[in-house]
């Protein structure tokens, strides 16, 4: 007997249909004897409908009647699941994240899950019951409702899965499995059996949705072990393993993009000490993230340029913090531009390959893109380019890695 936690995302729960589909293999792990705790989502497109009522009627809303809204998607699901599975005589119930309790903190929105009690749920399973628990919510110090940030129920389910110490944490799809680039822009993309925790968060972080980053962070963390498989066909999926369960490893296992993010340039700074400090200073400063950096070496050792990318929705924000520290800063011009994209190559196998980058700078090159901020860290290479030619960057990368299903 094991005991298993199953997620199923917005698509495999997206109609009535699909919901007893769901039940359907539900009960089979359940007949085979195993615990089974089922992680669910809002019904595909339903999250997004809630965020749009928020958003009409106020761009600047209350995050915690935001989180009241948008955490309610879910519980139409778990209780519609519960129905069906009771309806084919499987003994289940629903719980929201307050019953369960999954404790987290009360950054609304995006809130961290601290500590899940168990309990009850254990106390169920000992009487042969399913626990069918809403995704992407929990509750906050305070009482109120919290959720997790988009794609959060993949986190629920991997937070479940270490609380109740789980044998697997089983995530449904609407695809197969992960794949060596998005299968919706890469139809030559192949299916992994297996990916190392580490190229999976890098991928997630850098674009990937198939996991949200923070359930594979916390995958790591507590070594739970992951497989992301199809909710409509019964194959094999892809299993998240450690880097010494790999037999074969490809120097780059992946591609992936994002196109979240925008291009910020300040133009002739002065080329001295403190300059980078109070640039990055000032937007920290102001809660903004900035990921990539490119500084030029000056010519004339007076003024360079600083050009860095931060979250395309605080584009506007930048702008006015880094415009109201124009004197302080010193640059002559301020330019942004929102229409980039970041393309990346990630692959626990560069740590013991060169010319990955020349392979992959050599083929946008081919495809004349221009490359305008690069960044690297051990295992991955992000270009950001173009917004308009990332399919093809992606697909470009994609052969010259050899990675399309031969
Ligand atoms: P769910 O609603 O089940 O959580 P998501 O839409 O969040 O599903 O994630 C699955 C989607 O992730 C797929 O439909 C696919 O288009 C996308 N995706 C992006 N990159 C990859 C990849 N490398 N492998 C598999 N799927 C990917
Ligand atoms: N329903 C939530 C969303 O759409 C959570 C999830 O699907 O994982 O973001
Ligand atoms: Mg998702």
């Amino acid at each position: 007997m094991a005991r298993l936690v199953m997620k199923f995302g917005g698509t495999s729960v997206a109609d009535i249909d699909r919901i007893r589909n769901v039940a359907r293999k539900v009960k089979r792990e359940v007949d085979q004897g195993h615990e089974v705790a089922v992680v669910v989502s809002a019904m595909a497109g339903e999250t997004n409908r809630l965020v749009d009522y928020c958003r009409t009627i106020s761009p600047l809303h209350d995050a915690r009647e935001y989180d009241a809204v948008v955490a309610s998607g879910e519980q139409v699901t778990v209780g519609l699941l519960a129905i069906a599975l009771q309806e084919i005589g499987v003994p289940a119930r629903s719980w929201l994240g307050w019953q369960v309790p999954i404790h987290t903190n009360d950054v609304h929105g995006s809130a961290r899950i601290e500590r899940i009690e168990t309990k009850e749920i254990e106390k169920r399973f000992r009487d042969g019951m399913v626990a069918v628990v809403a995704g992407f919510q929990g509750v906050g110090p305070g009482g109120r409702v919290t959720t997790l940030g988009r794609g959060g129920s993949d986190t629920s389910a991997v937070a479940l899965a270490a609380a109740l110490k789980a044998d697997r944490c089983d995530i449904y799809t609407d695809v197969d499995g992960v794949y060596t680039a998005d299968p919706r822009i890469v139809t030559g993309a192949r299916k992994l059996d297996r990916i190392t925790y580490e190229e999976m968060l890098e991928l997630a972080s850098l674009g990937a949705k198939v996991l949200q980053t923070r359930s594979v962070e916390m995958a790591m963390n507590h070594g739970v072990r992951v497989q992301v498989l199809s909710s409509f066909a019964d194959t094999p999926g892809t299993l998240v393993v450690d880097e010494d369960e790999i037999v074969e490893q490809q120097v780059v296992s992946g591609v992936t993009y994002a196109r979240d993010e925008a291009k910020i340039t300040l133009e002739s700074v002065a080329d001295r000490p403190g300059v980078a400090a109070m640039v990055f200073g000032s937007l920290a400063d102001a809660n903004i993230n900035v990921d990539m950096i490119v500084q030029n070496v000056s010519h004339d050792d007076k003024a360079t340029d600083i050009t860095f990318t931060i979250g395309k929705a605080d584009m506007e924000r930048a702008l006015k913090v880094l415009e109201g520290r124009q004197e302080a800063i010193g640059y002559r011009r301020l330019g942004a531009d929102g229409n980039v994209a970041k393309v990346s190559v990630v692959g626990v196998g560069m740590r013991s390959h060169a010319g990955v980058a020349r392979t992959m700078f050599r083929a946008l090159a081919e495809k004349n893109i221009n490359i305008q901020v690069i960044s690297t860290s051990e295992i991955k290479v992000s270009v950001l380019i173009a917004a308009d030619y990332t399919e093809l960057a992606v697909r470009a990368l994609h052969s010259a890695f050899n990675l399309d299903v031969q």
